[in-house]
C-alpha cells in the first residue's frame, strides 16, 4: 500500500522536474529561496559545476555564474583537480571544475567564446552517439575544441541508464565510446561521466568496469565538495543551469 503512494507521489514529482527542466528560468525561480539558507563556497574545497545545453538566450546567465565562482576561487583544467585530489597540487580556499554533458552545437558556438573570454577550462563529456546528429556537435567541432585547449571525456554511446544495461551492453557503453573519441580526435580518453549519474543509475559494476576500460576518474552527479585524498572514481558534480539565478546555484554549489 505503502509503495503505491510512495510511486504515485515519484511520479508526480518526476512530472514537475521534467515540466521545469523545459523552463530553467522558472525551475530557477522555484530553487531561489532555498538558496537563502545556503552560501557560496568560502572555505577550502573542490567543485564540480556542470551544465548542458547553453542556448544563446543564456549566454550573458553562463558569464555571471563563471564570473561568480572566478571571485570565489580559481577555476581549474580536469587534470588540475585531479591533482588536487592526489595532493600533488594545493587546495587553499575554493577551487572551480567545470564540466559539459552530452553533445551541444552550443558548445562551440556560446559556451566556448565565453570561456575563451574569461580564461575558463572545461572538459566536455561526449555522448558519441549524438556526434553529427541536428542541434549537436561533428568531429571535426570537436578536433576545433580540443585545439581551443578543452579536455573530452565520455559520457557512454546512447545516454542509457547504465544501472538498466546487461553486462555486455554497459561494458559496450562505457568501452566504444572511449574508443570513438580516441579514434576521431587521436588523444587518450581517460575521464568518464555516468548518464544521469546518481546513485540509482551505476553501481559497482560500472565503476570496476570503468576502471578496468582505462579511465582514470568516474564523474557522478553526487553533490558535495571534494578535498585532496578523495576518490577520482567517485568525481562528485553539481549539475546547474545557466539560466538559474545565483541563489538558485548556492542551493548546489555551497560550503
Ligand atoms: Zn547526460
Amino acid at each position: 500500500m505503502e509503495s503505491q503512494t510512495r510511486i504515485k507521489r515519484r511520479l508526480n514529482e518526476l512530472g514537475l522536474r521534467s515540466r521545469l527542466r523545459a523552463r530553467p528560468r522558472a525551475q530557477g525561480r522555484m530553487l531561489a529561496p532555498a538558496g537563502m539558507f545556503r552560501r557560496l563556497p568560502t572555505t577550502a574545497g573542490l567543485y564540480f559545476p556542470f551544465y548542458h545545453d547553453v542556448p544563446p538566450d543564456y549566454a550573458d546567465d553562463l558569464r555571471r555564474h563563471l564570473r561568480t565562482f572566478q571571485r570565489r576561487g580559481p577555476l581549474v583544467s580536469w587534470d588540475e583537480a585531479l591533482d588536487v585530489l592526489a595532493g600533488r597540487r594545493e587546495l587553499a580556499g575554493p577551487m572551480f571544475c567545470l564540466s559539459f554533458d552530452d553533445c551541444h552545437a552550443t558548445w562551440r558556438d556560446v559556451a566556448a567564446p565565453i570561456l575563451h573570454e574569461l580564461g575558463v577550462p572545461a572538459t566536455f563529456f561526449l555522448t558519441t552517439g549524438l556526434v553529427g546528429q541536428a542541434g549537436n556537435l561533428t568531429w571535426q567541432d570537436c578536433r576545433d575544441l580540443l585545439a581551443q585547449g578543452y579536455q573530452f571525456g565520455s559520457h557512454t554511446v546512447t545516454h542509457q541508464r547504465l544501472a538498466d544495461q546487461d553486462d555486455a551492453a554497459a561494458l559496450r557503453e562505457i568501452r566504444d565510446s572511449k574508443h570513438a573519441i580516441e579514434d576521431e580526435l587521436g588523444v587518450p580518453v581517460l575521464d568518464f561521466a555516468a548518464p544521469y549519474g546518481s546513485g540509482v543509475d551505476f553501481g559497482d559494476r560500472e565503476l570496476r568496469a570503468v576502471q578496468e576500460a582505462g579511465y582514470r576518474s568516474f564523474a557522478t552527479t553526487l553533490r558535495s565538495p571534494m578535498r585532496p585524498g578523495d576518490s577520482p572514481m567517485y568525481i562528485q558534480r553539481q549539475g546547474l543551469h545557466p539560466a538559474w539565478p545565483i541563489w538558485a546555484v548556492r542551493t548546489r554549489v555551497h560550503d
